[in-house]
């Protein structure tokens, strides 16, 4: 899709899915009942690739006020793929500007990592403890006299 930024360039907003998942019906945001998890990954993905997150205002507002550059390393368009990370879920299809945050593609990757990696420290699943280290290895030379080692 492409949008007109400030300045009147065209701003062509990418997304992780096939602009296909546009037909799906999201004609009441914010009215639909929140997701399982089975199907969230889905719902999300096409919520992400429709045309009411492409045009949603608050989606819009965002890359306004981040002068469409990343949040983190003001990397523009033209230097890098620019998302709109969620900050929060809570208003999810119905997004605050304050929801949300402009980030180019390799930084949405850290955060999300950084995100999740901090959700699944506070699970109750913990990967199991690291092994311990080896001993240190024997020293090369033993510098004590000949009587001290005897
Ligand atoms: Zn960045």
């Amino acid at each position: 899709m492409t949008f007109p930024d400030a300045d009147g360039q065209p701003n062509v907003i990418t997304s992780a899915e096939p602009a296909s998942a546009d037909d799906m019906p999201i004609s009441t945001p914010c009215s639909e009942a929140p997701a399982e998890s089975a199907d969230r990954a889905s719902v999300y993905g096409r919520y992400i690739s429709s045309a009411a997150w492409q045009t949603s205002p608050a989606r819009l507002a965002e890359l306004e006020a981040s002068g469409h550059r990343c949040r983190l390393c003001f990397a523009s368009r033209r230097e890098a793929r620019l998302e709109v990370h969620h900050r929060t879920y809570r208003n999810f299809r119905c997004e605050a500007a304050e929801d949300l945050t402009t980030l180019c593609h390799p930084c949405h990757l850290g955060v999300t990592g950084m995100e999740r990696f901090r959700k699944y420290a506070r699970s109750p699943f913990k990967p199991p403890p690291p092994t311990p280290a080896a001993p240190p290895p024997p020293a090369l030379f033993d510098y004590r006299s000949p009587l001290e080692i005897a």
